[in-house]
């Protein structure tokens, strides 16, 4: 059973019964839920486990900086209709449900996602399909939440068939952590589902430790890629659980051995509460520079920051080369020589 409650934290050995009092206000304010299969990757000898550090709530959230708001990609600003976020003018996010099958600590919506916080009503539905009808730019609509593969198989071929008659539409995105966190719901039946007549569908799949892609994940992941569904990833960058080169490395090469693509590695958006996971971004562009020419270059992800405000996402660097005044430039070798162009 999935884990929703302190006191289930307690008695699960996730959390000492002192910290009860504490664990409630945590809950009060944002969701919880550990599953089987997450609870299972927890070492509960480790007082610093990464699995336990994403998903086990922590007073520290009630730690709000100043810094840190609400809505911390300024998806409010570039909100139209129920569920759709049109931000880019080529694709937008179609927000289908708000809850996920477990929450991550640091999630950048943790304010907005969550039980009670249920779905779009059909007539919602209805006007976010009737806008992408209506814009022609849109190319690529990317099903994000929430979790959209919380939804069963039926629900979602019945979406599908809703937004294959649009001509303009190319592209649908999935973006996903129930492969990890549930890999027995990616059955055959939930794969075929994801697809619509005459679209490229791709699944983008969220994890951030190696120890996440576990023998059922990566069958889990296997089942959709074998369905010539391509998979990508995206890593949200988390002090304490892969802020070092050896995690980031060993995560990526994962995704590779998967068939799923490095896509990005976030900078932690500035959510509430979640200082404590956050890096600067000069860790970040350390950590870059590190997989650069130590890993495959199938193996690197682009480091983005999602710029507060609603401005969009972009890469972080680190950038190797400086431009010269007569259109030369001087470069940086992968051992950090400047060499001349
Ligand atoms: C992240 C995001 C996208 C997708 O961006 P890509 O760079 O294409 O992955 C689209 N719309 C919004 C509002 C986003 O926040
Ligand atoms: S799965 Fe995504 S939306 Fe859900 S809690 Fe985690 S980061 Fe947030």
């Amino acid at each position: 059973m999935t884990i929703r409650l302190p006191s289930e934290l307690v008695a699960a050995g996730l959390a000492p019964p002192e910290q009860l009092a504490d664990l409630a206000r945590v809950a009060d304010r944002y969701a919880i839920a550990i599953t089987p299969e997450i609870a299972a990757l927890i070492d509960r000898a480790d007082p610093n486990d990464p699995i336990a550090r994403q998903f086990v709530p922590d007073i520290a959230e009630l730690a709000t900086t100043p810094d840190e708001r609400a809505d911390p990609i300024g998806d409010d600003a570039h909100a139209r209709v129920a569920g759709i976020v049109h931000r880019y003018p080529d694709r937008v996010l179609l927000k289908l449900v708000n809850v996920c099958a477990v929450y991550c600590r640091f999630c950048f919506r943790r304010e907005t996602i969550g039980p009670g916080k249920q779905m779009l009503t059909p007539a919602e539905l209805d006007g976010a399909l009737a806008y992408i009808r209506a814009h022609p730019d849109i190319w690529e609509v990317i099903l994000t939440g929430g979790d959209p593969l919380v939804l069963s198989a039926r629900r979602l071929g019945e979406l599908m068939r809703c937004i294959a008659p649009i001509g303009h539409v190319k592209i649908i995105r999935i973006h996903t952590r129930v492969p990890v966190a549930s890999p027995e719901r990616v059955t055959s039946s939930l794969v075929r589902a994801l697809k619509a007549s005459g679209k490229t569908t791709y699944v983008a799949l969220h994890a951030n430790h190696p120890r996440e892609l576990t023998p059922a994940v990566r069958a889990a992941c296997a089942r959709i890629v074998d369905a010539g569904i391509p998979m990508v990833s995206q890593s949200v960058l988390l002090r304490g659980v892969n802020d070092d080169a050896k995690t980031l490395e060993e995560l990526m090469r994962a995704f590779v051995e998967c068939r799923i693509k490095p896509y990005y590695l976030h900078h932690a958006d500035l959510a509430p509460g979640t200082s404590h996971f956050r890096t600067s971004i000069a860790d970040g562009q350390a950590l870059m520079r590190a997989l650069r020419g130590r890993v495959s270059g199938l193996a690197q992800p682009t480091y983005v920051l999602d710029i507060p405000g609603g401005h969009g996402k972009v890469p972080v660097g680190p950038g190797y080369i400086d431009m010269c005044a007569d259109a030369g430039a001087v470069v940086e070798d992968i051992n950090g020589v400047k060499r001349e162009y």
